[in-house]
């Protein structure tokens, strides 16, 4: 291979030969490319192509081989004139990642994962999901003629169950929150031989991800923004961009400042808030995490101390916002520009509010808010129905 690993935390190396899983500190690998290159001309060159995996030289894949993909990525950076307006600002973007196949910038990490384990040899696989992340392995799976397993909490959107099922995948719905999925999918990786692709248990999901901030370079034609907000659980979207940017700038990609990375959680999900604010290098676990952002329902997130380096070192930050402020934004941003944003989505567009008012951001500085996945899945069609009845 042309890459390797190096724990994120210890600093080991490993051969990314075979299938990879965390150090055995425990923590998670990132990859390393130290012998790839990156002309100039790439970047022009790559524009001719389509989807995630034109950015070649930046992704995990060897020449001749081919990914599992399903068109992922492209998606639309939309300018956001009204939402904006709304807001006082003049300089405001959405990626809307809802675009993507399974609706959510999830498919970026699975086309990932799903390749690199496929290629070394894996042809059964288990995921804890908080909803998401299950429609994706599920789908990715059925492309690759794999077998997948995913763990949910019985409380996660009808819609998204029913995604999962439809796209192949053996749906295990459980009592509790995605940790508790988590250590069920772990015994079952154990027992059956299964690889588990939970969140930064395995490197490649991250790699995936990046390209959410290789298309932001090319669509903002390589001047990156002043700040990014992004809805945080796991942390893989925050840690995968802020990843990249440095290796754009090392390629000489982009010049200047790199944005200010800030996260949003929900205040009854808030770990990665709480740690940032403390001062603290990890997150505690938070107990009893409830949010209809299902996506940020993530009490104990294995990346937690690469995502507050990654706020750290940007000057970023963190912000918690309620249930009801995160709904609400969601609907203005739909009312406003006929995004269909979801729950999370929604809670970027709180945090803008939030930052301005504590002046953190300012009105007219270049802000991208990302809507990290599609609002449909998280609707009731029986209540709504019921609305027009
Ligand atoms: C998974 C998910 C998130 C959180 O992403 P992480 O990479 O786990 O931090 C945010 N929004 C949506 C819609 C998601 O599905």
């Amino acid at each position: 291979m042309d890459w390797h690993l190096e724990c994120s935390e210890c600093g080991t190396t490993q051969s990314a030969d075979g299938l990879a899983t965390v150090c055995v500190c425990g923590r998670p690998w990132l990859v390393r490319y130290p012998n790839r290159l990156h002309p100039l001309v790439e970047r022009d060159e790559a524009r001719r192509d389509q989807g995630m995996w034109r950015f070649r030289s930046f992704l995990p894949l060897r020449p001749g081989e081919s990914a599992i993909s399903l068109g992922e990525g492209d998606t639309p950076l939309l300018q956001v004139p009204r939402l904006a307006a709304a807001l006082g600002m003049t300089r405001l973007w959405i990626k809307d990642e809802g675009i993507n196949p399974t609706g959510s910038f999830k498919a970026r990490g699975l086309s990932a994962a799903i390749t690199r384990a496929v290629a070394a040899g894996a042809s059964s696989f288990t995921l804890p999901t908080a909803g998401n992340a299950g429609v994706a392995a599920a789908a990715y799976g059925a492309r690759a003629g794999v077998k997948v397993r995913v763990y949910a909490p019985r409380t996660t959107p009808k819609l998204i169950l029913a995604q999962i099922v439809l796209n192949g995948a053996e749906l295990i719905l459980l009592d509790g929150h995605i940790g508790d999925c988590g250590k069920a999918s772990r015994t079952y990786a154990a027992d059956s031989g299964a690889l588990d692709l939970s969140t930064l248990r395995e490197p490649y999901r991250i790699e995936g991800k990046k390209t959410l901030g290789l298309e932001l370079g090319d669509q903002m034609e390589w001047v990156l923004p002043d700040a990014v907000i992004y809805p945080t659980g796991g942390g893989t979207g925050l840690i995968g961009m802020w990843k990249v940017f440095h290796e754009l700038k090392e390629a000489g990609w982009v010049n200047g400042n790199l944005p200010r990375m800030f996260t949003v959680q929900s205040t009854g999900c808030a770990p990665v808030v709480k740690a940032f604010e403390s001062g603290a290098a990890g997150c505690e676990p938070w107990p009893e995490p409830w949010t209809v952002a299902s996506g940020l329902r993530v009490p104990g997130p294995l990346g937690d101390r690469l995502m507050l380096r990654a706020l750290r070192e940007s000057r970023g930050g963190a912000v918690a916002v309620s249930d009801d402020a995160l709904t609400s934004a969601a609907a203005l941003g739909s009312r406003c520009e006929g995004i269909d944003f979801s729950p999370e989505g929604g809670a970027a567009i709180a945090a803008m509010k939030a930052l301005l008012s504590r002046g953190v951001l300012q009105l007219d500085q270049r802000v991208v808010l990302f809507n990290t996945g599609a609002g449909w899945l998280y609707r009731n069609p029986e209540e709504l129905l019921g609305t027009f009845a």
